[in-house]
């Protein structure tokens, strides 16, 4: 283990602000070609492993869903070497067996968001990355691997279904996407698992299920009732954080979340070098363009 590596960035959402337990901690202020991201990025060791964290609606939860900037979070942790994140995330049950405070593992992912920055590739620069797998099965195995081993409520699998928000769905729009079959519903996730994917870090997400939404009568979600229940389930987080630490630390990829790029890139390598929006993109493409064109 490289002693100054990162080896992993844990992505904090509702209630879960910081880590419990961080020790050597520094603080580092990013700047990114697409903005700040919402925090500073804390990077500090738990059980001498180096990992960061960063606040995805910032300190003081001051970013709505659509306000943060995806872009320069997914980015930031890029700069700084890091190819595996774990996020977490509260999100609401759509099926009656997914109950409140149990966690889910999602593998799937349906976007309704609108109108968000969801590429780092533009203005020139055309890339499709494949999102049939959104999440990194390696990570997400691992995690079940973990939360099994201690015994905590969960589920491997699920759909996860990302509205605009910031408010919570109506009735129907809730019993709409129960009859879709999604099986979780909330506001983040889309961006950073695709900019992930086009930063070709491993990325997976824990989802703590903080209500029923507001299909199920009696059981309406409420603003207090989700940090409450994060809250309430803060140190199961964290003892996941630390079980988890170690076996990503010790895992060796095989997954192709590195190599995302490789079949993605469309645009022509001329087009690419002679593009002004180069420069931005260069952290994510240059090992793909380096070598054959500079
Ligand atoms: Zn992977």
């Amino acid at each position: 283990m490289n002693k100054n590596f990162i080896e992993i960035a844990f992505i904090g959402g509702s209630g879960l602000y910081e880590i419990d337990g961080l020790e050597n901690i520094t603080e580092k202020d990013i700047d990114t070609p697409f903005g700040k991201p919402s925090d500073k990025v804390i990077i500090g060791t738990i059980n001498g492993i180096v990992c960061a964290f960063l606040s995805r609606h910032g300190k003081g939860h001051i970013l709505n869903p659509s306000e943060i900037n995806q872009r320069a979070n997914i980015y930031a942790l890029r700069s700084l070497g890091i190819n595996q994140i774990v996020s977490f995330t509260a999100s609401g049950s759509l099926k009656e067996e997914i109950k409140p405070k149990d966690f889910v593992i999602p593998d799937q992912i349906f976007d309704k968001t609108k109108n968000r920055p969801s590429t780092f590739f533009e203005k020139g620069i055309v890339v499709h990355v494949s999102m049939s797998q959104p999440f990194c099965e390696e990570i997400r195995d691992i995690i079940h691997q973990s939360i099994s081993e201690l015994g905590i409520n969960h589920h491997h699998y699920g759909t996860y279904v990302c509205i605009e928000g910031p408010q919570f769905s109506t009735k129907v729009e809730s019993e709409v996407n129960r009859q879709a079959g999604f099986s979780i519903v909330g506001m983040t996730l889309s961006q950073e698992a695709k900019l992930a994917r086009e930063a070709e870090i491993c990325y997976a997400n824990i989802s703590l299920i903080t209500d029923y939404d507001v299909w199920k009568e009696a059981e309406e979600v409420t603003n207090n009732s989700v940090v409450k229940t994060v809250i309430m389930n803060i140190k199961n987080s964290e003892k996941i954080i630390k079980n988890l630490i170690k076996k990503l630390s010790l895992r060796e990829a095989k997954c192709t979340c590195k190599d995302s790029l490789k079949a993605a890139l469309m645009t022509s390598p001329d087009k690419v070098i002679s593009s002004p929006y180069y420069k931005n993109v260069s952290l994510l493409i240059d090992k793909y363009y380096k070598n054959n064109y500079s």
